[in-house]
């Protein structure tokens, strides 16, 4: 059920759904996602679908991790990165290699501290994690080379935008449930370049701690 076959089913499949970067489909291949997901449903780990993680959240669809990842590298190698909605981790282990670091913020601390858990055991150690609220992104860290998000917001907020390099990249579910459109925003000095990727389905992202 989490053999070779299986995942490689899953990399073929994607690859179908028009996922080209190969560095991004070697690491849906080797990223055991078995683990990000409770025991009970491991045997569905390598399908393409969202799965949930406890605390009303869920694990990303393949899917839409890969092409988020392939969208934000889409102009070559990035240095630092903020993830906004560390859920359990998966979205972070895939991208960990392919950036220099990842700063990675939860707003609900139990799932942060099984992500940093997690990805500790599997030696992944680029990426560090903070239970904050997302919507002000992380100033202390700023400027990012890119930015992921990995929950819907109504609108993109101003402080994730601010935090952004120049050149950097924000990739970003916008939208009410049911009619939400992936965004990537790509800073130019003072202006951003928006462009529209194509509809998926995210929980929202929601303002402060729980
Ligand atoms: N990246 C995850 C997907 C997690 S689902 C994966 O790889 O599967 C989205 C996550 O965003 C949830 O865990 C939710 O709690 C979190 N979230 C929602 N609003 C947030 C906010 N304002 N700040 C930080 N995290 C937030």
């Amino acid at each position: 059920m989490t053999s070779a076959r299986t995942r490689e089913r899953l990399v073929r499949r994607l690859q179908e759904q028009g996922i080209s970067n190969l560095a991004v489909l070697d690491r849906i291949r080797n990223v055991p996602r078995h683990l990000f997901v409770d025991e009970a449903l491991s045997s569905r780990a390598y399908e393409d679908t969202a799965l949930p993680i406890g605390h009303g959240q869920t694990i990303s669809q393949p899917y839409v991790v890969a092409r988020m990842t392939e969208v934000l590298l889409a102009d070559g190698p990035l240095g630092k990165v903020l993830e906004v909605g560390t859920g359990c981790g998966y979205q972070s282990a895939v991208l960990a290699p392919l950036v220099t670091s990842i700063y990675t913020v939860e707003r609900i601390e139990p799932l942060a501290e099984r992500a940093r858990a997690l990805l500790r055991s599997l030696q992944i150690r680029n990426v560090r994690f903070s239970h904050t609220d997302g919507c002000e992104g992380l100033p202390r860290f700023q400027p990012f080379d890119g930015i992921l998000v990995t929950a819907a917001p109504q609108e993109i907020p101003e402080a994730l935008l601010s935090q952004l390099a120049d050149k950097g990249r924000l990739v970003i579910p916008v939208g009410p449930g049911g009619r939400q459109q992936l965004l990537v925003v790509t800073r130019k000095g003072n202006s951003f370049e928006r462009k529209t990727i194509e509809p998926v389905s995210f929980v929202p992202l929601l303002e402060g701690l729980r």
